[in-house]
């Protein structure tokens, strides 16, 4: 394993609510979006229907705002890139995805939502899924009166060897 830099955690906490579970997947991606828009409470608007296309077609996967606007061009889906943004908000919002913060100015949206933690290589900008089998938290802090822990987010610095 490559020499880690000091782990940096972040911690996010919300009030407890339900999140519906997909139940109809049919594994057509175009039926497959929709349905997970209107499980969630979202209208399959075009433009979220063309977008969850290009971002849950491919598995498992990292995105940034950028990167989603330059795929959504050249698939020709006449897009603003405030428009990307919005939408990963909003599927981040409803739980589609999941909001890496790997530093203030670049946000990566992650399209496994199950709980797990991350690599990155700080001169490449390149986030890696950490192998579940890999023990990277230990005991959990304990939350503020009113508060649950929703989930931990490790994301762990990676840079090459010196010499
Ligand atoms: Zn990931």
């Amino acid at each position: 394993m490559p020499k880690a830099a000091m782990p940096v955690s972040s911690v996010t906490m919300v009030k407890q609510e339900g999140l519906a579970e997909h139940a109809d997947l049919t594994g057509c991606p175009w039926h497959d979006v929709k349905s997970k828009l209107r499980d969630v409470g979202l209208r399959p608007t075009r433009q979220r229907m063309a977008l969850g296309w290009i971002l849950f077609a491919k598995g498992d996967r990292h995105v940034t705002a950028e990167m989603l606007y330059e795929e959504a061009t050249r698939a020709k889906v006449p897009v603003s890139l405030a428009t990307v943004y919005n939408t990963l908000h909003q599927f981040t919002e409803v739980g589609l995805l999941r909001q890496v913060a790997v530093d203030g100015s670049k946000a990566y949206f992650d399209t496994n939502n199950t709980e797990h933690h991350h690599f990155y290589v700080e001169d490449r900008n390149d986030l890696m899924d950490i192998p579940a089998t890999d023990v990277v938290v230990g005991k959990p802090p304990v939350p503020p009166e009113g508060y649950e822990i929703a989930r931990i987010d490790v994301v762990v610095r990676l840079r090459r060897k010196q010499g």
